[in-house]
């Protein structure tokens, strides 16, 4: 089983895989925990040059065309062996961070996008997406606390505006494909958003 994980700055994709993870492996299945951009040794290196922003000298369809190496990777390498070994797989960020960050929001044209998606997964698709939803002050505040920046309280209304934008470029990902993503409220405490991810993958996948 492929499952993915969405959402932005601080909705808590990384504690819920953690956990999601111990759940599967507690139930005695095999599981791997992997990461975009990046989760091959080639493709981290890739994540390495994108996030110290020399993607963005580059200009978004060369970073795009980055991040689809990356993909191309880490499929081909790490997600498509474990998936035939029968090894659950649980990525933090798949294809719909690139239609959100680079189609919704960096204004690439769904052209590349698709070509992107068509070459580096071909018909691999998640069994299930989690797109962890919160409300942008709470996923801003919490980012900036785990970051112990004193004026977590203030924030540049730039990044604001990008972060409302990133929320509802995944609402509309959601709406729009509701067979595979669950829109998960992550405000709740982080045991709560597990019980709700772990109720809704043994009902959706009956596992
Ligand atoms: O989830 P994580 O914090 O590891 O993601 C790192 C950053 O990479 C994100 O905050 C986002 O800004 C960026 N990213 C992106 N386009 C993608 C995937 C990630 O811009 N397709």
């Amino acid at each position: 089983r492929f499952i993915t994980f969405e959402g932005g700055e601080g909705s808590g994709k990384s504690t819920q895989i953690r956990k999601l993870a111990e759940r599967l492996d507690a139930a005695k299945l095999r599981v791997i925990v992997t990461r975009e951009p990046g989760g091959s040794p080639g493709a981290e290196i890739i994540r390495h040059l994108v996030l110290s922003g020399m993607g963005k000298l580059l200009g978004p369809d060369a970073e795009t065309l980055l991040f689809a190496a990356a993909r191309d990777d880490h499929v081909r390498t790490v997600i498509l062996p474990a998936l035939n070994q029968g090894i659950w797989v649980l990525c933090d960020r798949f294809f719909d961070s690139t239609r959100a960050y680079q189609g919704q929001l960096g204004q690439v044209l769904p052209g590349l996008v698709n070509a992107m998606q068509r070459v580096t997964i071909g018909d691999l698709k998640p069994d299930l997406t989690f797109i962890l939803d919160v409300p942008v002050e709470v996923g801003l505040q919490r980012a900036s606390a785990r970051r112990g920046n004193a004026a977590a309280d203030r924030f540049e209304a730039e990044d604001v505006k990008f972060h409302q934008d990133l929320r509802e470029a995944y609402r509309k990902i959601a709406a729009e494909d509701p067979q595979r993503c669950v829109l998960i409220d992550a405000t709740p405490d982080p045991d709560a958003v597990t019980a709700k991810i772990w109720a809704e993958l043994r009902e959706r996948l009956r596992a």
